[in-house]
């Protein structure tokens, strides 16, 4: 066996509320990172101007990045919206295109904004006990539509790696806004081909 590659048994402690304790974040996106992905960038550009808030975060173990290996940790989506769109993260294909990954929500709510190359959209609801199979081919994208902050467990084939340009250039096809209290999906006006 590779020693580089060896791991051996762990534990880890997963705190069922906020998620991987005791871990650095592994990324952590803020406001002014997440420019060009929201639909309406007056208000972007004016939330922007009161401050920086902190749009997510995660929280991985590092494992190496081999198909042997199942990369896992947690994804935190903090409450709140650009305009009317709720905060989300990127979102990202990945680079192994076929390959999955599976979300388990410890707290919070929200949705799994999932679509691949051909179109085909869907939305899966996050909520507490609720997990949302991503299958290969679909990138996704995890929203916070409530008021508190969102919590999900991760896990997928470690070597799949996170193509986020693709979505960084073209967006998805669909954004999720608030429309009389309450989270629908709207065609999004800056999607290109
Ligand atoms: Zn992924």
């Amino acid at each position: 066996m590779d020693a580089a590659t060896t791991v051996l048994p762990f534990r880890v402690d997963f705190d069922l509320k906020t998620g991987l304790s005791g871990a650095r974040p592994t990324i952590r996106r803020h406001l002014s990172q997440m420019k060009g992905m929201y639909a309406d960038q007056e208000a972007y550009e004016a939330m922007l101007r009161e401050g920086d808030p902190l749009v997510y975060e995660f929280y991985e173990l590092g494992l190496p990045e081999t198909p042997a290996h199942i990369s896992f940790g947690c994804s935190i989506v903090y409450p709140g919206k650009v305009g009317d769109e709720y905060f989300m993260t990127k979102g990202h294909f990945h680079t192994i295109l076929d390959t999955a990954e599976v979300y388990y929500c410890l707290t919070g709510q929200g949705l799994m904004l999932m679509e691949n190359p051909e179109g085909d959209v869907y939305a899966e609801e996050f909520r507490p006990g609720n997990a949302v199979y991503v299958p290969g081919r679909f990138a996704h994208r995890s929203i916070n539509t409530g008021t508190e902050t969102m919590v999900t467990f991760y896990a997928f084939r470690s070597d799949a790696g996170h193509d986020y340009g693709t979505i960084e250039q073209k967006g998805f096809r669909k954004i999720a806004v608030e429309r009389g209290g309450v989270p629908v999906l709207a065609d999004n006006p800056r999607w290109n081909e």
